[in-house]
């Protein structure tokens, strides 16, 4: 592989499935932030597959396996798709196109520098038993970790996921974090590798133990608490302003990992326990703009039923409370002693 290749895209694999399914036209499908190698993954493939095979690269998001882009593929009538990034969603395993899923681990080992920060950070909050977790691409990368940590008297336990026949241990992604939850009770605190703040911050609202994350491409280690409690204190507030709604406006993501027809018809049943009017939108693409243009007077709070990350991370700062799932039936049940991360 390329050394400039940060990731295993597992092209080999690509070829043979291309070439025991005898697919004539692929849909090749990336997160955003692969996306820099569509060059590299189309020259492997044009030139082991001989151009005869239409090859389509998708333009869509892919912000996980909840939206893989069965739809696009229909439309240019693809059979297969290579789908990127991500294992199957648990809440949508089979889409309706043949779809060949490549993790792309990434290809980096962690660093003498990131471990001699992450055992001073352990030693600071005194945390000797520790849960390893991480998204999909660094659970090569966690394993490795967890042997240099048990080199070092730590005492290290990876999770196993509620939907194991899908994920790894220790896989979280953004709304999935049943590994951690499965070993609570067993350790001081956790350690969760993947690029950013983003499943290091998921985990934090789900678990009340220490959350350490790392993050291999900035050799950053950091204690998720102060942005946990701020984040927690926000979502409390709109919560909480919630509470005396009248009218709500309902809106339920369509996209196939995201719908959730059972959990809507639990909320419409409380609502109308409650007496609460409520509008139901359905959404494909849900931001600031789309709730904007559906925005009234009348409605005093949203409740998106799809990607809780939209509205934890990306509408946070609409001017009246978003709020996921859990946190409506937070809001209208007023049982607030525990954050409903759902
Ligand atoms: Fe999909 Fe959101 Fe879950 Fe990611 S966090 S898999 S985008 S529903």
């Amino acid at each position: 592989m390329d050394k400039q290749v940060l990731y295993d895209f597992n092209l080999e694999r690509v070829v043979s499935e291309v070439i025991e399914t005898n697919a004539r036209r692929v849909l090749i499908q990336l997160p955003n932030g692969m996306k820099n190698y569509i060059p590299y993954i189309i020259n492997y493939l044009k030139e082991k597959l001989r151009g005869n095979v239409e090859l389509f690269v998708s333009t869509s998001h892919t912000y996980g396996a909840c939206d893989i882009a069965e739809d696009e593929a229909l439309r240019i009538g693809a059979d297969l798709i290579v789908h990127f990034g991500h294992t199957p969603h648990p809440l949508y395993p089979k889409p309706k196109v043949r779809t060949l899923f490549i993790e792309a681990f990434i290809n980096i080992k962690p660093s003498v520098n990131l471990i001699d920060k992450l055992v001073n950070k352990l030693h600071d909050l005194g945390l000797s038993r520790v849960g390893l977790a991480a998204s999909l691409q660094y659970i090569k990368y966690m394993n490795y970790l967890a042997l240099e940590l048990e080199k070092r008297n730590f005492t290290v336990i990876v999770g196993r996921n509620k939907y194991e026949n899908l994920m790894y241990p220790g896989q979280v992604l953004g709304c999935e974090y049943s590994c951690i939850l499965s070993i609570e009770n067993r350790v001081d605190g956790f350690i969760v590798v993947s690029g950013g703040k983003f499943h290091q911050l998921g985990a934090s609202l789900v678990t009340s133990k220490p959350v350490i994350g790392v993050d291999p491409h900035r050799e950053e280690v950091y204690d998720m608490s102060s942005m946990r409690d701020i984040t927690l204190r926000k979502r409390y507030y709109k919560i909480m302003k919630a509470m005396d709604a009248e009218n709500w406006g309902i809106v339920l993501g369509i996209k196939p990992g995201q719908f959730n027809y059972n959990a809507y018809g639990e909320l419409i049943n409380l609502l109308n326990n409650k007496g609460k009017k409520y509008i139901v939108f359905t959404a494909n693409e849900i931001n600031q703009h789309i709730l904007r243009n559906i925005d009234t007077e009348y409605i005093e709070v949203f409740v998106v039923i799809a990607c809780p990350r939209v509205v934890i991370d990306d509408l946070a700062d609409y001017p009246k409370p978003v709020l996921t799932l859990g946190e409506a039936f937070m809001a209208l049940t007023g049982r607030l002693d525990k954050y409903l991360f759902r």
